[in-house]
């Protein structure tokens, strides 16, 4: 038998056409106080795919100035027989795509381009914990409800209040831990959390939040001896900057 040392997760790397699609919107849904869905559909969505819950579209929004600006969101979730695509968008102060995704009404159009690319996580995994803020949300709980029945699955988001917390279906073995913060860049309770957490032997860690939280998390994660290999942290956002993530931190 392969000493779990030596296993490794496999990451499969697939890579999509580029096809910018301009979609309707069919409905808003206020989730939460601080979560907005809003479903888009339209012919242009046939040959849609997204096969990660890491992946992500460019949408095309006004910037205010008459000109337009692209912003990164999780594919949530994708119908592709009904013809539909759900974004979530967590709102905060300043931003155009969320001003444009608060104005939106049923009937608006949008652009989206992507997914360009997929990284797909698998191999040898017996457990995931999924950390992050309300930015990973849609794709932690995504990635909880794509999740094979059993398999066991600790995640740790951070929300602004109790009322954001979301409930995700899910047939594996998820235990749920909710962190309530004002300053989404502050990282102690998430940090707290996820000290708590037993790291097993092949486990699969998968972070994303503001970009200097994620790398505090990333350096505590590391700091507990994960190998690397089994580790995957990303900036979805970084403070005090318009239009900027760091992909792979
Ligand atoms: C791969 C990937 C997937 C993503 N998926 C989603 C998703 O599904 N849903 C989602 O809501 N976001 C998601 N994000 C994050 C989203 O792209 C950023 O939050 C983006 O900056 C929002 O654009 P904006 O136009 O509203 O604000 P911007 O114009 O980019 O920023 C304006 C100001 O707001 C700040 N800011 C940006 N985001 C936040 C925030 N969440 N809280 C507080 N301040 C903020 C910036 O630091 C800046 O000062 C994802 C990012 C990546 C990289």
């Amino acid at each position: 038998m392969t000493p779990p040392a030596l296993l490794l997760p496999v990451v499969d790397r697939i890579r999509h056409d580029a096809q910018r699609r301009r979609l309707t919107v069919a409905t808003t849904t206020r989730l939460t106080p601080n979560m907005l869905r809003l479903r888009l559909e339209g012919p242009a969505l046939a040959g849609f795919r997204s096969a990660s819950p890491g992946d992500h579209v460019k949408l095309f929004v006004p910037d205010g100035a008459g000109g337009t600006v692209m912003r990164d969101y999780t594919p949530r979730r994708h119908d592709p027989v009904a013809g539909w695509l759900d974004i979530d968008f967590a709102l905060h102060d300043a931003g155009p795509a969320t001003l444009w995704a608060l104005s939106a009404a049923p009937g608006d159009t949008v652009e989206i381009g992507g997914p360009r690319g997929s990284m797909v996580i698998g191999g040898p995994i017996r457990s995931w914990v999924l950390v992050g803020d309300e930015t990973a949300l849609p794709s932690i709980a995504r990635r909880i409800e794509e999740m094979a029945a059993g398999m066991p699955v600790t995640s740790i988001v951070a929300v602004p209040g109790a009322a954001d917390r979301q409930v995700i279906a899910t047939s594996a073995d998820h235990h749920a831990t909710w962190v309530h913060r004002t300053d989404p860049t502050d990282a102690t309770g998430l940090l707290a959390a996820l000290q708590r957490v037993d790291l097993k032997p092949q486990t699969f860690v998968w972070i994303a939040a503001e970009a200097d939280v994620a790398r505090r998390l990333r350096d505590a994660v590391l700091a507990r001896g994960l190998p690397p290999e089994w580790l995957r942290a990303a900036g979805y956002w970084l403070a005090g900057e318009a239009d900027a993530t760091v992909k792979d931190l």
